[in-house]
């Protein structure tokens, strides 16, 4: 798939607020600081759609981009940012809660991972809770330039085996770089093909 448009629709601070329409929706999320704003910008090619989790309050909401008029990338608020007060923390949990388990659009859910760590508590607990409640999801491991292409498939081997120990299948999965748009079209066809598919009823 190329990306022939990529408009801001809307910002919500409640999954309630979020658009009403069937348009499906690939959302994404991950810890603070993973790399999803600057993920979101190279799959659209406009450096600015997403505003990097500096921009203050943005980190409250979710936001809606529409894609070739077709389907909508979400970008979710960032979970277990521990410097947040306890009640803002309640907040955002809230939020992500209801959307990952109450919006009937959601087509995927994109779980960033960053690919320089070894498997993180937070991020192995949030992976089971959507196994749990039947929520389809892939994973994307970013900031691959960061290291060895051999030091990135060591560790995200090292995640998948992780993950073995929980699952019987594995989820399907993506390693990115933002700095040189490793991923970007493997991701893009991902969302295409299921697009493409025929519908359940
Ligand atoms: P967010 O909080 O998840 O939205 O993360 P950002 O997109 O704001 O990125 C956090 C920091 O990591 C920024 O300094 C980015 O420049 C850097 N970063 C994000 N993605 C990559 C990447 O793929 N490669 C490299 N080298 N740096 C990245």
């Amino acid at each position: 798939m190329e990306i022939k448009s990529a408009e801001f629709t809307i910002s919500s601070s409640r999954a309630d607020m979020c658009p009403k329409s069937d348009i499906p929706e690939y959302a994404f999320i991950g810890r603070s600081n993973v790399g999803k704003s600057s993920l979101i910008n190279m799959l659209t090619k406009k450096p600015k759609l997403a505003m990097t989790s500096s921009t203050p309050g943005k980190t409250l909401l979710i936001n809606h981009f529409l894609i070739n008029k077709e389907w909508f990338l979400v970008d979710l608020p960032g979970y277990g940012f521990a410097l947040r007060g306890k009640k803002m923390m309640e907040k955002i949990k809230n939020l992500i809660e209801y959307y990952v388990l109450e919006r009937e659009q959601l087509t995927c859910l994109f779980v960033l991972i960053d690919s320089r760590h070894e498997p993180q508590k937070i991020d192995l607990e949030f992976i089971e809770w959507l196994g749990e409640n039947g929520v389809p999801f892939a994973i994307i491991f970013t900031k691959a330039d960061k290291q060895t292409v051999g030091k990135t498939r060591q560790n995200v081997n090292n995640y998948l085996n992780k993950l073995k120990e929980q699952w019987e299948e594995l989820p399907p999965h993506f390693i990115s770089s933002s700095e040189n748009g490793t991923g970007r079209q493997e991701i893009l066809d991902y969302i295409d093909g299921i697009n493409k598919s025929p519908k359940e009823q």
